[in-house]
């Protein structure tokens, strides 16, 4: 995948995307592999939105089960088994643990009739069909699990994957069926006659200015900015912009207290279900939902969402001895959800809208990782409508998503997640990636790992300036802010 920036503004497509999350990759994909000319661009680096700040889970919704979301759930085991089935490198079962404890608001025969359902609901796709475990058992496979007025557990399966790589495949694919991709390009603004659209005006972050790309129909896949990419296309009729109500999600790494198992629990202060997850050699604990009114681009954990995560899972595993100063890094993501009369953030819904603007804009608002292929499928049916024929057939729940990592070789600098300097080499060369933040958080995961610290980012910059060194400046400069960002990212700093 190349950054052809002339390609962009020398073509006319039959499609330009806006946003390089996972609903504009995965967009961009099913439109390639149906045979249309397409364009995406990405104001940042791809995935940097919300698409890299997940739980990382491929999962049914179990907990939205208690808001009756029947349909939210089939869909999302349906959509589970199939990314399980193209991506089986990528999206892996994990087993789980959902302890309950006396005094716990949903008892153990509650949990039990939710996860009967749950695997109804899945026609039995789940990885595994649920069981009940006793005391000793949840305790032997857990050590760590506080055994003071433990009723059982259930053990269940969902699926794991990594949200960032799992969205630059799709965008490797999408280049690779001929779609032309570019990070670092900004839509600033449209130029309209009567409500269609003819281009999209864009500014090149790393250099090359302003041009305009032309194509027949605009895909606004912008995630936490979806309402403000289509308010870019004047004058704006109510009811045909999206309207979000957006919610922070924040998530802190811990030291490895698990042993094999993800714990989904109901938290000890406010009965909301929790995460904790076996992540890379750490702990991943999440997530806060709570109400948010600033810029998406500027969201971090405060030091209330650090308590708070600590507390639960302190709670959980009362030997841990765990405090602010074991906090490995925070990470912190933006829900672009749907506007809703509910007021308590997690009871809002995960469902998603598709919305068309004037002549040849349409918007998605709301949806999760999970369902993003089925998304992808109704935005690119509903753009035939725009584009005026018939819709080919999607083909993306048959077509299976290539691994592109390059065939391990040379130098090893992390051992896990594993990463070698060809990883990074390739990254540079072939995904895109322009910063050490990009190589770091979005081509190799070290980010998120014992390994995310300064010292193996300064060997990643080394093999980067190797691989580019005629941007080695650049560089330079992306190592230091990574660094404070990484600082910054610590309690306390
Ligand atoms: C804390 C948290 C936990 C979650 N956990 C899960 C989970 O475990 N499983 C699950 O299924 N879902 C989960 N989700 C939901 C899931 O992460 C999102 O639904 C999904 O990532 C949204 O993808 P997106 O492509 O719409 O948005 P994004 O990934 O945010 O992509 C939108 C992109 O558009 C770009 N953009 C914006 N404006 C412009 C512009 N003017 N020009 C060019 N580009 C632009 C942005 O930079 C951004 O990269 C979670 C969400 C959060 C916040």
């Amino acid at each position: 995948m190349q950054r052809n920036l002339s390609a962009l503004a020398d073509g006319v497509f039959d499609l330009l995307i806006i946003g390089g999350g996972i609903f504009g990759g995965g967009i961009a994909r099913d439109a390639a592999l149906r045979g249309l000319r397409v364009a995406l661009v990405e104001q940042h680096d791809f995935a940097s939105g919300t698409s890299s700040r997940s739980s990382k889970l491929i999962h049914g919704g179990f907990r939205y089960l208690e808001q009756r979301a029947f349909a939210l759930v089939a869909e999302s085991t349906r959509e589970r088994r199939i990314l399980q089935d193209i991506a089986p490198h990528r999206v892996r079962p994990l087993p789980f643990l959902l302890p309950v404890y006396r005094g716990d608001p949903r008892p153990l025969w509650l949990m039990r009739l939710g996860m009967t359902l749950y695997d109804v609901l899945a026609l039995y796709r789940n990885p595994a069909a649920h069981r009940k475990f006793s005391p000793a058992r949840t305790l032997a496979t857990e050590p760590g699990l506080d055994p003071n007025n433990l009723r059982g557990a259930i053990h269940f399966y969902d699926c794991q994957e990594d949200d960032a790589r799992f969205c630059i495949d799709n965008l490797l694919h999408a280049a690779a069926l001929g779609a032309v991709c570019a990070n670092y390009c900004e839509v600033t603004g449209f130029s309209a006659l009567d409500g269609k659209i003819n281009s999209a005006t864009v500014t090149d972050h790393l250099g090359a200015g302003t041009f305009d790309i032309r194509a027949r129909a605009f895909i606004n896949a912008a995630g936490p900015w979806v309402e403000r990419v289509a308010g870019l296309l004047p004058p704006a009729e109510p009811g045909d912009l999206p309207r979000l109500s957006p919610t922070k999600g924040v998530h802190i790494l811990l030291p490895r207290i698990t042993q094999s198992h993800g714990i989904f629990f109901q938290g000890r202060h406010d009965g909301r279900m929790l995460f904790i997850l076996p992540w890379n050699d750490c702990t991943m604990v999440g997530t806060t939902d709570t109400d948010f009114k600033g810029d998406p681009a500027d969201v971090r954990a405060d030091t209330l969402d650090v308590e708070y995560l600590l507390a639960e899972v302190r709670s959980l595993f009362p030997n841990c001895g765990l405090t602010a100063s074991d906090v490995i890094t925070t990470f912190a993501g933006i829900r672009p959800l749907l506007r809703s009369d509910t007021s308590a953030p997690s009871a809002r819904s995960r469902e998603h809208s598709i919305l068309r603007r004037g002549e040849n804009l349409l918007s998605i608002a709301g949806g999760k990782y999970t369902t993003y292929r089925l998304i992808a499928e109704q935005v690119v049916d509903a753009a035939y409508g725009i584009l005026g024929s018939r819709p080919a057939p999607c083909r993306t729940a048959k077509t299976s998503l290539p691994d592109f990592r390059p065939a391990t070789a040379g130098e090893r600098i992390a051992e896990n997640p594993e990463v070698f300097a060809s990883d990074v080499t390739q990254a540079v060369g072939e995904e895109m990636a322009s910063s050490v933040e990009d190589v770091m958080r979005r081509r190799t995961g070290l980010a998120l790992s014992r390994s995310g610290g300064p010292a193996v980012a300064e060997h990643v910059a080394r093999i980067m300036t190797t691989a580019a060194p005629q941007d080695a400046g650049r560089i330079g400069a992306s190592l230091r802010a990574y660094c404070e960002e990484w600082d910054r990212n610590r309690p306390g700093n």
